[in-house]
């Protein structure tokens, strides 16, 4: 598909991120200090950067798993269907389970995915989403720790994609189409 043209205007920097990391990884690490093993579940595939650099910053033992799941259908519809492309290779019955989303935007996905993992029994599921845009949501549902919450603006970079494209930038960026010649 012939894509028009665009550019990409840094909205959160690398050197934001990598600092709001650290505070959030020492949160968690409160949080979960009695665990034996915690089990980081990242949502595929714009969660693949944020979760590889927030395990760095865990000073606690952690097994990493991943959940692919597609949500369908008209965001204007009210009930969206989600789909499991992907699912864990792991059991969580009676793990500590921490869930890592790149954005939460309506927050079909989300509840979807914590249904289905609560389901399971874990001993504690918790969620941890980079970016939250809640003049989006539809459905009620909240990450426990959130990195930024932002405007209602597309944003790709640092994991997160513009139609497969811009997810190896190291910030968070806006999309602008800029006029055709
Ligand atoms: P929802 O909360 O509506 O179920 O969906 C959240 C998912 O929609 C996110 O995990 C992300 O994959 C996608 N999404 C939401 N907002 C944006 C955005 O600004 N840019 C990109 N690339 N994806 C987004
Ligand atoms: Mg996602
Ligand atoms: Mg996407």
């Amino acid at each position: 598909m012939p894509q028009r043209p665009y550019v990409i205007d840094e909205m959160i920097s690398a050197k934001q991120i990598a600092a709001r990391i650290e505070e959030l990884a020492a949160e968690i690490g409160r949080e979960y200090a009695d665990t034996n093993k915690l089990v980081v579940v990242g949502l595929l595939r714009g969660s693949f950067v944020f979760i590889a650099d927030l395990v760095r910053e865990l000073n606690l033992p952690v097994e990493v798993d991943f959940l692919e799941a597609s949500s369908y259908g008209n965001s204007t519809e009210s009930s969206r269907e989600v789909r499991i492309l992907k699912d864990l290779r792991g059991e969580i019955e009676g793990r500590d389970v921490l869930v890592v989303e790149d954005i939460v935007d309506t927050g079909y996905t989300l509840s979807h995915v914590r249904h289905l993992l609560s389901g399971r029994r874990p001993r504690k599921l918790k969620i941890i989403a980079l970016l939250d845009k809640p003049a989006r949501r539809e459905v009620d549902i909240k990450a426990d720790w959130i990195g930024f919450s932002i405007p209602d603006e597309f944003v790709v970079g640092y994991g997160i994609d513009f139609a497969q494209r811009n997810r190896n930038l190291p910030f968070i960026g806006k999309v602008r189409f800029t006029e055709d010649a």
